[in-house]
């Protein structure tokens, strides 16, 4: 084909790529600086079929017509996840900087799986993981990397764990168990049950106490249980229902003296160890081998980034580092690669959004961000408490507040959860604890006022 030929219309600089960039850019401005921006609903297939099929065409569209598409009947179709009245889940609430500035890692065609590709991304992002495990108290030589989510950095830190268990264990001469087991509280995410499956291990589960906190003694009675087959305890720095966080040190001490692999799955909570006053309830996690938390969640970065950091980062490389001869100029060097920290190679620049805001606005907003929605949450709480009708299932540790409406049943939630949304007063679906229908309030934005909660609460009476 000679290059006349070449079909590099969706490449070159053009009037057309011009025209491309310009009506995506102002659409992104738009939205990123909306004064008022709407909660927004799903619609069904059916409905979406009507409005929105055939965008897929020979000829193509165009970029007027597709954002057009986008803004008018997509976008709507999507619950906007940084609404100050989203408080399911776990919401999202990245900062202005944030999200600007992850336009650009888009712009930029950044691999961060290297260093010889992206040194200077992935020094920015080694800034950062580095910022975080001086916080949780880790030592200088602590590092990794920045993954998809929760649910990749556990199962990427168990692999580790307990490659690591094979090899000391091989080396020490001692026989491998038929069945490795990971022992977590009753209460842990469904990740660490999801990664066990994937791994074909066991979850030896320990009972947590009467507020769902999970204690040494528990632990290592599960530990006498099943011997030599652990290779990893998995504690929660905030459970996702309820932000309980596990009294780490207790559960330190007994995986230290068996020389047991200790993880901190702090995917949502671990951000209020930033908080001075909270870091007491975080003791231990400066024992930990391997802690995961979300930027995604409350470290106010855009979906989608897990940072996952290790005591000792080469017990992660030799696990997972990928060999191959087309990769052999990348393994061969001492280089600091993250596509070796954890199950991936290919990997997006993520942790440079969160980098730039940190950047930005220094740590300090972050820490008083974070201390905001614990306060809130103690203060809705405590309405909550005197409101006839409501009542607290568990009082707020972190900026999670579980309650019920008295006599109501899981259908009277979801009718009243389903109007609010209708309504566009606020996205709050039904949970359950114990068996019981409850709701749950998560708060993560600092949009979010006690002004709004009491609102919602209001259309309980
Ligand atoms: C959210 C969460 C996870 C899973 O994280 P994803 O980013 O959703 O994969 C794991 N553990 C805890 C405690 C969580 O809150």
């Amino acid at each position: 084909m000679s290059d006349a030929a070449a079909p590099r219309r969706m490449h070159e600089i053009s009037d057309e790529t011009h025209a491309v960039v310009d009506v995506v850019l102002d659409y992104a401005r738009r939205r990123a600086l909306y004064e008022d921006i709407p909660l927004d609903k799903p619609l069904s297939p059916r409905e979406l079929s009507r409005l929105a099929s055939g965008s897929i065409t020979a000829d193509g569209i165009g970029a007027r017509r597709a954002t057009a598409l986008w803004e008018n009947v997509l976008a709507p179709a999507c619950v906007t996840t940084d609404h100050p009245t989203y408080l399911s889940f776990i919401p999202s609430a990245p900062s202005k900087a944030a999200s600007a500035f992850d336009l650009v890692v888009s712009a930029s065609a950044i691999y961060g799986g290297s260093w010889i590709e992206g040194s200077g991304a992935v020094f920015a992002e080694n800034e950062v993981l580095h910022w975080l495990a001086s916080e949780f108290g880790l030592p200088a030589g602590a590092g990794g990397v920045f993954v998809q989510g929760g649910t990749i950095g556990n199962l990427s830190a168990l692999v580790t764990a307990r490659d690591a268990a094979r090899r000391s264990r091989r080396e020490a001469g001692r026989a491998l168990p038929d069945r490795w087991v990971v022992v977590c509280s009753a209460e842990a995410h469904s990740s660490i049950a999801s990664a066990a499956a994937v791994m074909d291990i066991e979850v030896a589960t320990a009972a947590p106490d009467e507020h769902g906190r999970l204690h040494g003694d528990a632990v290592e009675a599960v530990l006498d249980a099943h011997g030599d087959a652990v290779f990893a305890v998995v504690a929660t720095g905030g459970t996702t229902n309820f932000g309980i966080v596990d009294d780490i040190a207790s559960i330190a001490d007994v995986t230290k003296a068996r020389d047991v692999w200790l993880h901190i799955d702090g995917a949502y909570g671990l951000a209020a160890m930033l908080v001075d006053r909270m870091r007491p309830a975080f003791a231990g996690v400066e024992r930990a081998d391997s802690v995961i938390v979300d930027p995604h969640k409350w470290l106010f970065a855009p979906f989608d980034a897990c940072a996952l950091i290790y005591r000792d980062p080469g017990l992660a490389r030799v696990a997972h580092t990928q060999h191959a001869e087309y990769l052999d100029t990348l393994t061969d060097k001492a280089d600091w690669n993250p596509s070796d920290l954890a199950i991936q190679l290919t990997r997006r620049a993520r942790g440079l959004p969160l980098w730039f805001s940190l950047a930005t606005y220094g740590t300090d907003e972050y820490r008083a961000a974070i201390g905001y929605g614990i306060d809130l949450a103690r203060r809705i709480a405590d309405e909550i408490a005197v409101r006839p009708g409501l009542s607290l299932v568990r009082d707020p540790e972190l900026s999670v507040v579980v309650f019920r409406r008295e006599g109501w049943t899981l259908a009277d939630y979801q009718a009243w959860s389903d109007r609010l949304l209708e309504e566009q007063i606020g996205f709050v679906v039904p949970s359950s604890h114990a068996g019981e229908p409850v709701l749950r309030f998560a708060i993560l934005s600092p949009l979010t006022t006690f002004e709004i909660l009491t609102d919602i609460l209001d259309t309980l009476a």
